[in-house]
């Protein structure tokens, strides 16, 4: 039996996805303008217009005035019609955000609080997600799923965890999500969700690196504006590669790692972990942070170029580092051109524009991306 759908069935769907398309570009349209826009006739936008209604995912919310004078009535989204929530843990802090279907951020928080493989930690888990839901005043059916972002490796399946070193979790923390979380969930990589919460809101970033720069170091090809995680899902992870041979200890067992150089910690922990509290007193002229400072950016300078030698596309500096990198960005160019072999000057290089609850914001974004596409 042929799997094929009848055509008009086809053409009908593909209309009622161009239409939804234009509601999630965020304004209010007319079914006149509709029609023009997507050249279509009024009684098919009508009938389109009609079921996204019926769907709960368009409302009319006024009037616009038509060129032949009547007015017409104005529809737009129902940006909570669907909702996903994500959840960034570490080893110290857990962030939750809910997410509507345009990307924007109904709530996020963020709480303090070392994690621990424990019945406890999931149960209080739970709990937060709960109270969100609460505060948020999300309709529980309409939550798509529950994205979790970790500083660990996960399959294609977004379950199973398949490299581990640096939050004290098992494998099989996926089953005890979900006995505390009583919705979809799928578990991500922190570097790929940052990164994907960047590709959400800015189509022109056709091809780039993403390197997360928090008290991990992480990375995420973005090629061809998706999210290229490599045969074994092990790609980006530029933290691991050897930046000074037989240098610092790392925890993954080797010696000399990117992650040893450029993990926030190492400015951090001079300001008994308060990142913030580093860059203030590096602009108030405090000398040994400058110097340390000064030997961050040539580290970063010398992963920047070999990562930009390998890929030629732009590097997006992301992570708990990269939200304070503004004003430093006019040396690290310089030192990434004095760098480079051709010479091309460094303008490839950017700073992030999510600073916010980046990795959150990916997880659930996925959701977001996998529903509107259903439409
Ligand atoms: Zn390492």
């Amino acid at each position: 039996m042929s799997n094929k759908k009848p055509l008009n069935v086809e053409i009908r769907k593909i209309n009622t996805t161009n239409i939804y398309r234009k509601f999630l570009q965020g304004g209010q349209m007319s079914k006149q303008e509709l029609a023009k826009e997507l050249q279509l006739c009024i009684p098919t936008v009508t009938k389109n217009v009609e079921e996204l209604m019926n769907a709960g995912l368009i409302q009319p919310t006024g009037v616009k005035e038509n060129t032949g004078g009547r007015n017409a009535t104005a529809y737009s989204i129902v940006s909570d019609a669907k909702t996903a929530i994500g959840i960034e843990i570490t080893n110290d802090h857990i962030t939750i955000a809910v997410l509507d279907l345009l990307g924007n951020i109904i709530l996020s928080e963020r709480y303090r609080g070392m994690f621990s493989d424990t019945q406890d930690y999931y149960c209080e888990l739970g709990r937060l997600v709960k109270e969100i839901i609460q505060k948020a005043g999300l309709q529980e059916q309409n939550i798509l799923g529950v994205g979790i972002g970790l500083p660990v490796l996960v399959d294609s399946n977004r379950q199973k965890i398949v490299f581990n070193k640096i939050i004290n979790l098992d494998s099989n923390v996926y089953d005890k999500f979900v006995q505390h979380i009583p919705y979809r969930i799928e578990l991500f990589n922190d570097a790929n969700a940052a990164a994907y919460t960047e590709i959400w809101k800015n189509p022109n970033l056709k091809n780039a690196f993403y390197l997360m720069l928090s008290n991990n170091i992480g990375g995420c090809f973005v090629l061809d504006n998706l999210v290229y995680e490599g045969d074994t899902q092990k790609g980006g992870e530029v933290g691991h590669m050897t930046l000074i041979p037989n240098g610092q200890k790392c925890y993954c067992g080797q010696s000399g790692c990117v992650e040893t150089y450029l993990s926030a910690t190492n400015l951090s922990n001079l300001t008994d972990g308060n990142l913030q509290r580093f860059f203030l007193e590096l602009e108030r002229g405090d000398k040994s942070f400058s110097m340390i400072w000064d030997k961050y950016l040539d580290y970063l300078a010398l992963t920047v170029n070999s990562v930009h030698a390998l890929l030629d596309c732009d590097i997006v500096l992301g992570g708990y580092v990269g939200g304070y990198l503004e004003s430093y960005m006019d040396t690290l160019r310089e030192r990434v051109e004095g760098l480079n072999s051709f010479g091309n000057g460094a303008e490839f290089l950017k700073t992030c524009n999510y600073k916010k609850a980046a990795i959150a914001s990916g997880a659930a974004l996925n959701f977001i991306a996998a529903f509107n596409e259903s439409i």
